[in-house]
């Protein structure tokens, strides 16, 4: 059984779900009013690796992830560009996919976008403000961090801490009752985007976007609240307070990627200009290069992006190629026992993909010296199905080097070997590397 380090309890627990057999997972997503950075493809990969190895592994899974299209940061690139928040918001979320298709993140079942669900989020700020756990400020609707118990339970640490931390801020909302409360709606300033209510036209907070649409698509007591650790505090814990508040069971499990950092460890920053573009990432490397470098990293740890760390991903793919098109035919055999249970061991021990990856790469080696079919076949399957990096299968030799690499079989037969040399090093000049097999010549292209 797959077992996750829980953020509410501090502890490496059971992902104990609420249907057998069925994950239901929810990650905040993207807000869309930027290019995706280093840090968002990590964030992508990270989630659907989760996904794909509780699939493989024989769960089915519901996975919803929000889109963010009505923000503050969105309305402000709107206006220093003379266009509207849903253009921005269209530009970029597109942007956004094409990045994640390209490192191969499976699209969620569902994207609920939090500009279609304003109404449902209309409805439990007033409940909220029925039961006085929220109440109206000077510029929107806060709520009362103080009417939940055991508010804090995400946070880093302890309540005092933070709300000293926080008291900065208060100055900047009026109304505040506590520096630690937040707001629920945003009453509308000239030229905002705003929607009807009862207390005031305006906007949804953030908070408030992601209680709703997780609630309203996966329904109570969901499984999984995924998303960066980032996000842990206050975003997730103000989603849980509101739950709480209304009654509602909210997610069972909460589980936080880790950051990416630039070599050194120095934290990756649009102010200290060592931002990597995703985009400009996936420009000059492979993709699956990306996805390696985050499966040797555990998913809660800081990841050292650079253009070292990823050349050394990618010249490991290569060789993971190398291993798909040498042991193509193993796709036709059943996969090795042994190997799916060490591998399944690595994943269900808190996602530690290091480890399992190095049970792969281990397996690889006995293949290599050993050529068990199963085992190279469970390797295989792992890879591509366990953790989404598809390996390269017998490559396609065009007739013309399949005819020259039969005449050199031929030459061989007959001993003719200045012939066979010549063939050889025709191949090699169209891109061949040639090998001797006892089932004759093999090629497969040179990198
Ligand atoms: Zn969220």
């Amino acid at each position: 059984m797959l077992r996750l380090y829980d953020t509410a309890t501090g502890r490496v627990e059971d992902l104990g779900l609420r249907r057998a057999g069925e994950l239901s997972m929810y990650v905040c997503g993207a807000t869309v009013y930027a290019e995706a950075h280093a840090g968002h493809g990590r964030f992508g990969l990270v989630w659907d690796v989760l996904r794909r190895y509780a699939r493989w592994s024989g769960l089915s899974v519901r996975f919803v992830s929000n889109v963010t299209d009505i923000d503050d940061k969105i309305i402000a690139r709107a206006a220093a560009e003379s266009t509207s928040p849903a253009e921005v918001a269209a530009t970029w979320e597109a942007s956004w996919w094409e990045s994640m298709d390209r490192l191969g993140v499976g699209r969620p079942d569902e994207t609920p976008h939090a500009t279609a669900y304003v109404e449902r989020m209309v409805e439990l700020v007033g409940s909220l403000l029925d039961s006085e756990k929220a109440y109206l400020g000077g510029d929107g609707v806060y709520f009362s961090t103080a009417s939940v118990p055991d508010y804090g339970l995400l946070a880093p640490g302890p309540l005092e801490q933070l709300q000293a931390g926080a008291r900065v801020e208060v100055s900047e909302e009026a109304g505040k009752r506590s520096p630690l409360d937040f707001a629920l709606w945003k009453l509308a300033k000239p030229g905002e985007p705003s929607w009807p209510a009862p207390w005031g036209a305006g906007r949804p907070g953030w908070h408030t976007e992601c209680v709703v649409m997780a609630l309203d698509l996966l329904g109570d007591g969901f499984d999984l609240h995924g998303g960066g650790v980032d996000l842990a505090f206050p975003h997730h814990e103000n989603e849980r307070a509101q739950a709480e508040a209304a009654g509602r069971g909210f997610a069972r499990h909460w589980a936080h990627s880790g950051m990416v950092v630039a070599a050194g460890g120095e934290k990756m920053s649009k102010s200290l200009g060592n931002t990597m573009s995703l985009a400009g990432l996936l420009g000059s490397h492979d993709p699956r290069a990306y996805r390696l470098l985050c499966l040797q990293c555990h998913y809660r740890r800081p990841l050292t992006v650079s253009p070292a760390t990823l050349g050394a991903a990618g010249r490991a793919v290569e060789g993971l190629d190398a291993f798909g098109r040498d042991f193509a035919a193993a796709r036709e055999v059943d996969p090795d026992a042994g190997v799916r249970a060490r591998f399944a061991e690595a994943m269900d021990d808190d996602l530690d993909t290091p480890g399992a990856v190095a049970v792969l790469f281990d397996a690889m080696r006995q293949v290599r010296s050993a050529g068990d079919l199963g085992v190279a076949a469970a390797v295989i399957d792992a890879w591509e199905k366990g953790l989404g990096l598809p390996l390269a299968g017998e490559a396609e030799v065009p007739p013309e080097a399949l005819a020259r690499a039969a005449e050199r079989d031929a030459a061989r037969a007959a001993k003719d070997w200045s012939r066979a040399d010549a063939l050889r090093a025709e191949l090699a000049a169209a891109g061949w590397l040639v090998e001797d097999t006892p089932a004759g010549t093999k090629l497969r292209p040179a990198r």
